[in-house]
């Protein structure tokens, strides 16, 4: 019998999550990673990376004009970052969900923003926000890997 196909009414999806410099720092990437994994999301891919200047500007391309976008890049490229692929069920959203609002004053009770970020350019993580920006971001970190789970 054919293999079945991964169908196309399936909501398991494949995202980027990034564990920032500053929780990086503060030694919180298991605590992190423990609570996709308590969520459901499967980690399929992951490495401790430095970004350079350069892939920092280009992974934030979208942000090139705003007002922010110097100080994002330098955070970006303070330290260490833990760049990860998670699989599972609306994985997209249910990541945004654990990470709450980029603000942590505004983030709710228990996400991780609101546990570990100080501030809006120090905020933990970041987590790609539609089906179209994941498979971007994960091809830049992940070139090897298929967004789709194929
Ligand atoms: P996210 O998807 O929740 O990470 O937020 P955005 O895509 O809107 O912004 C990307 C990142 O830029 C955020 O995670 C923050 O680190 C930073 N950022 C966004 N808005 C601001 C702002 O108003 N001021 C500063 N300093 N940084 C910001
Ligand atoms: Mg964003």
């Amino acid at each position: 019998m054919k293999k079945p196909e991964f169908s196309s009414m399936s909501t398991i999806e494949r995202t980027l999550s990034i564990i920032k410099p500053d929780a990086v720092a503060k030694n919180v990437i298991g605590q992190i990673v423990s609570r996709f994994e308590q969520a459901g999301l499967k980690v399929v891919a992951a490495r401790l990376t430095q970004l350079s200047r350069a892939e920092a500007e280009r992974f934030y391309a979208v942000h090139s004009a705003r007002p922010f976008f110097k100080d994002l890049v330098d955070f970006m490229i303070s330290g260490p970052v833990f760049v990860q692929v998670l699989e599972g069920e609306n994985a997209i959203l249910k990541n945004r969900d654990l990470m709450g609002a980029t603000d942590p004053k505004k983030a709710e009770k228990g996400t991780i923003r609101a546990d570990f970020a100080d501030s809006i350019d120090a905020n933990a993580v970041h987590g790609s926000d539609a089906p179209e920006t994941a498979a971007v971001e994960v091809a830049f970190f992940f070139p090897q890997i298929d967004v789709h789970g194929r």
